[in-house]
């Protein structure tokens, strides 16, 4: 192992040169069936013939232009990106590097929006205990878990924490003297897979709306067509003020974007907010041929068939280490009896990857272009270390 790397992540040590559909090849010209995809990234796979198309043909032509000219790709994947959250009514488009950009870009536009209506000391951001919303200093004060605190204070003033699922805290917690917003994931990734439930949400929105309270989704990991809506929030029928996208948006180039709806659409102006490399055209370019495939509801009916299929295959076994399977749509979680670091360790010898969310549950968040013959094998692979 090099030294030259910070020491901020327990690597697994298969170096990976390549990457098909599914799968990925190490060094040694094993394969790894990917149940990862980078982290909800690679959302179709590796190597996708009209991704790498559109990179190809991108990088010949132009890589990337400042934001201060036009850029007929980046216009073309601004325009097709509100096109698909305007079901649910946003109007316009910040495009940023990750996710945890597009999230500080979703508080400062809470910040001034309250600030200009209501004047100085209605800042708060409301978030839930057990949500990840990213790792810069703002986004780690909004981020609800305390092993994230350690060591790197003092933080962002101004978030303040309740529990999911509790609709008094809520209703105590969202006080509109103090409060711009209410920022949320519609299923919490990296503490384990838990969708909120349609009764918290519509509560929620219901709160938001009659206090003036921003409705903000971190749809980071959730968003895009991962749970089987394009946004996760359009399934509990809610109209959301900000929305936050990355990871998936642009099949492995970074992205960000902040979506806003007809309240917050015009709270930046020039000047406000910028990004040197935000939705570049090779960002846009991947971006654009990502929203053709997915923006599809016969391929977004595709992804809830999968996903059922994983969850009715594990409940199926009756497994004495599983304890509980959920999840949405290609966003599984099983909760285990034992570690999961050492599962997931196990399986990558067996040539399956998997992630896990907490120290006893497995996630899973598959390529949506995964075959039921791969989920199936797959499955048989964990099975074996499970066993
Ligand atoms: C990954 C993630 C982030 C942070 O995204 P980065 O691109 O790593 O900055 C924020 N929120 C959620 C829900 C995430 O899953």
């Amino acid at each position: 192992m090099s030294d030259v790397f910070m020491h901020t992540y327990h690597r697994l040590p298969m170096t990976f040169t390549q990457g098909q559909g599914a799968w990925l090849t190490d060094t040694a010209g094993k394969r790894y069936l990917d149940f990862t995809a980078g982290i909800a990234v690679n959302c179709l796979g590796h190597g996708h013939p009209k991704v790498v198309q559109a990179l190809a043909d991108q990088a010949a032509r132009l890589i990337h232009v400042s934001n201060y000219y036009q850029s007929d790709v980046s216009r073309a994947f601004a325009e097709q990106l509100v096109r698909a959250c305007a079901p649910v009514g946003l109007q316009r488009v910040f495009l940023a590097n990750s996710g945890a950009e597009a999230n500080e870009g979703a508080c400062k536009i809470a910040r001034k929006y309250s600030l200009k209506k209501y004047g100085p000391g209605r800042h708060s951001i409301v978030t839930l205990k057990g949500s990840f919303h990213g790792r810069t200093i703002t986004t780690l004060s909004a981020t609800g878990q305390d092993k994230f605190h350690q060591d790197f204070g003092p933080f962002t003033e101004g978030f303040r924490f309740v529990p999911p699922g509790d609709l008094n805290a809520l209703e105590q917690g969202l006080d509109k003297t103090i409060t711009a917003g209410f920022l949320l994931e519609a299923v919490q990734g990296e503490s384990g897979i838990l969708p909120q439930k349609d009764e918290y949400i519509r509560r929620a929105a219901e709160l938001c709306a009659d206090r003036d309270i921003l409705l903000m989704f971190d749809e980071i990991q959730c968003g895009l067509g991962r749970t089987g809506t394009f946004l996760a929030c359009e399934a509990y029928g809610v109209k959301p003020d900000l929305v936050t996208l990355a990871k998936g948006l642009s099949a492995g180039v970074p992205v960000g974007a902040v979506l806003a709806g007809e309240k917050t659409a015009e709270v930046f102006e020039a000047g406000d907010h910028g990004s040197t490399f935000g939705g570049n055209p090779l960002a846009a370019a991947a971006g654009l041929a990502v929203l053709e495939i997915v923006n599809n509801p016969e391929f977004l009916a595709a992804i809830v068939r999968k996903g059922q299929r994983i969850q009715d295959t594990l409940k199926a076994w009756h497994h004495p280490k599983i304890k509980a399977v959920r999840g949405r749509g290609l966003m599984i979680g099983v909760d285990i009896t034992t570690e999961a670091w050492n599962i997931l360790e196990a399986a990558a010898a067996q040539g399956l990857l998997i992630l896990s969310a907490g120290a006893h549950t497995l996630r899973f968040l598959p390529p949506y272009i995964i075959t039921d013959e791969e989920i199936d094998l797959g499955l048989e692979l964990l099975k074996k270390v499970l066993d």
